[in-house]
């Protein structure tokens, strides 16, 4: 008997991408030819999981591979995800499948079919559409928006205008020639605190809800949102920075609005950078990118000078209101009185504002009661168990937390180390301490505190934001949270109580965050009629950042934190790359970062730094070394890595994290 060989079907080798931390996809057979991108099910040891096709491998096949169980043929991620997919694992020196993690969170999603999907598009509540008037400046920035669109060529703009400048319905219109002429827009906001009020706005623009994405959002929702994106039926999505990553069909605008945040950053697992992958993904589907800020970074604001990026700017405030005019408090010209942080000038413009029923903002970046308690017998510091950090005493709940790792304590009644009993006192303020004194001389005024740990959900967010509109509140206290975005008509004192605490440290962005955050809380003051009034309390008035805040100046600033920059090839005229090694066994991480610095390949082309402890020598129990690479801005730090840990082969009790183009350095 003859077999005929047309009859017999060779199975094709696919190599498939898992959504596991490994270096490799893995190979498999099927019976039927798959295109990339395809989701499969596959097994893997013991378990079966999802993945997407990779490759296509010819027709090969060895009998040891195993055949991949089920092919979901109609559910297949776009071209232009498994490029981005490859692109950041380059970029990052991440594994291809951890991305692939970010880009298919839920895999699972496709299971449950025939359920209506577009649910999530909440077409119950639909309104119809409010237009705004908008100002000439405006209709021009959104003009050049639009004939970026146009074109269909890629295009990055920085949209700069102070606070309160309108820069939202500048894009607000481009959204709108995407809603009329097709595709998707992405619109990535830094804070997840902030959707509540921004969503009620852009429902009270264009009708309807776009769909949401962040951490905090349900599954039930993820999966939806995520087979509806599939279908190519999400015109627009507002998200955090993980809503780059979902498999847009047609994604033709991509908005990162407070460009210049630090939120964009992932510090852990994929370490990168939203606003930099988010250039990267509109040059790849050849989209428009429109990166918003009052305050660009430095990186953003040198491409746009370079000529990489197009520039727009927006000169005034929305509506004719005036920016708010700033005073220093010099602090060292200030009797200091024992556990008073609210200045003299500071506490009578307080009781002005209320007296005119207004309303006022206390800032201070410091959650809980305060950073440190100290024996007064000893001087030893009561410290986090896990981490070589102080505790935070938090008054309120009556405990010790670690704002690092979430360790939490009680006060010890004696001191470990003295054995003296009730000798601790708390040294520093935060905000629940300037809360309890505003309370000492305003003891009517309706106070209320505004940090991560008040407000945990978007939903108190927006309850909280809606009680001081309806001024249910007179004095707001509290972290950077409230520094974001809300609109508050009767606000028009802003108290910043200690500006200089974020200048010190050895972040060498430090100045430029400063800037950005303490200008960001100013603008909060006087957003409609009433002209507002900020007065920032410092020991250091004639620090160039004080300097630029006082005069609104941020072109004097940016020349000198520039030049600054430039002399120590810092970035943006220089490059990092942090190597972080931590385990639990401190001599082992120390000779494993001596180790790599003994075998740093010689070169010209990069500066190795240290090895030094990082800032933070123990972290969650790990013992951490750091070691900087430094390389010109033109020269990536890639190929000197990947040559220099290809021989360098370390244990596994010692974890490496690369961190390319670090932000914060801890
Ligand atoms: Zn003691
Ligand atoms: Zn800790």
């Amino acid at each position: 008997m003859s077999l005929n060989p047309s009859a017999v079907k060779v199975p094709a080798r696919i190599s498939v991408l898992l959504p596991l931390p490994l270096r490799e996809a893995f190979d498999y057979t099927s019976e039927n030819s798959l295109e990339p991108g395809v989701l499969v099910k596959v097994p893997f040891g013991p378990r079966q999981l999802y993945g997407i096709v990779w490759e296509k491998k010819g027709e090969s096949s060895p009998k040891t591979l195993k055949p991949i169980i089920a092919a979901f043929k109609n559910i297949q991620l776009p071209q232009v995800s498994l490029k981005f997919i490859e692109w950041v694992s380059g970029y990052t020196m991440t594994p291809a499948g951890q991305i692939l993690k970010m880009v298919l969170p839920v895999p699972d999603s496709f299971e449950t079919t025939g359920k209506k999907s577009s649910a999530f598009l909440s077409s119950s509540s639909e309104k119809s559409p409010q237009k705004p008037q908008l100002s000439l400046d405006q209709l021009m920035a959104a003009e050049d928006v639009k004939r970026s669109l146009e074109s269909k060529a890629f295009h990055t703009f920085l949209l700069e205008g102070v606070t309160g400048s309108g820069k939202t319905e500048v894009y607000f219109e481009a959204i709108d020639y995407i809603l009329q002429n097709g595709g998707q827009a992405l619109v990535m906001l830094p804070e997840i605190a902030l959707t509540a009020q921004w969503l009620q706005r852009f429902e009270g623009r264009f009708g309807f809800q776009p769909a949401i994405w962040h951490s905090d959002i349900k599954q039930s929702q993820r999966k939806a949102t995520l087979r509806t994106l599939l279908q190519g039926n999400v015109p627009v999505v507002v998200g955090a920075r993980s809503a780059l990553f979902l498999p847009f069909l047609d994604l033709k605008l991509i908005i990162v609005d407070e460009e210049h945040d630090g939120s964009y950053k992932q510090e852990e697992g994929v370490i990168y950078n939203a606003r930099d992958m988010a250039v990267v993904r509109a040059r790849l589907s050849q989209a428009t990118c429109v990166l918003a800020s009052a305050t660009p970074s430095l990186e953003t604001e040198l491409n746009v000078r370079s000529g990489k990026y197009r520039h727009i700017q927006l000169n005034d405030r929305y509506g004719g209101a005036e920016m708010p005019e700033v005073k220093l408090i010099d602090l060292r010209k200030i009797r200091k009185i024992s556990h008073q942080w609210i200045s003299p000038p500071l506490r009578e413009a307080l009781q002005k504002t209320l007296a005119q029923g207004e309303q006022a903002m206390l800032f201070l970046n410091r959650r809980g009661y305060a950073p440190l308690m100290l024996c007064q017998s000893c001087g030893d510091r009561v410290m986090c168990s896990q981490c070589s950090i102080p505790l935070v005493f938090h008054k309120f709940q009556e405990k010790l937390l670690c704002h690092h790792c979430g360790y939490t304590a009680h006060l010890p009644k004696a001191c470990p180390a003295c054995h003296e009993e009730g000798t601790y006192s708390s040294v520093g303020p935060g905000v629940e301490r300037v809360y309890e004194e505003v309370k000492t001389f305003l003891p009517e005024a309706r106070c209320v505190l505004m940090t991560s740990d008040h407000l945990s959900s978007s939903q108190k967010v927006f309850d909280q934001v809606k009680e001081i509109q309806d001024h249910g509140i007179d004095i707001l206290i509290g972290t950077q949270i409230m520094a974001k975005g809300h609109h508050f008509p009767l606000l028009t004192l802003v108290g910043i109580v200690d500006g200089d605490s974020a200048l010190s440290g050895s972040d060498l962005r430090a100045a430029e965050k400063t800037f950005q955050l303490l200008h960001q809380v100013s603008g909060r003051s006087g957003r409609e009629r009433r002209k507002g009034q900020v007065l920032l309390q410092t020991h250091i008035p004639e620090h160039p950042v004080m300097q630029a805040l006082l005069h609104q100046d941020r072109g004097e600033f940016f020349a000198l934190e520039s030049d600054q920059r430039l002399i120590h090839g810092f970035p943006p005229y220089g490059r990092f790359a942090a190597l972080i090694f931590s385990g639990r066994q401190k001599h082992e991480v120390e000779n494993i970062a001596r180790k790599f610095a003994r075998t740093f390949p010689l070169t010209d082309k990069a500066e190795l730094l240290g090895p030094t402890p990082a800032p933070i020598p123990l972290l969650r129990g790990n013992y951490r070394w750091r070691l900087l690479l430094k390389t010109a801005k033109d020269y990536p730090p890639h190929s000197i890595l990947k040559e220099w840990l290809f021989k360098t082969p370390f244990p596994s009790s010692v974890r490496l994290q690369i961190d390319i183009d670090p932000y914060s350095f801890f």
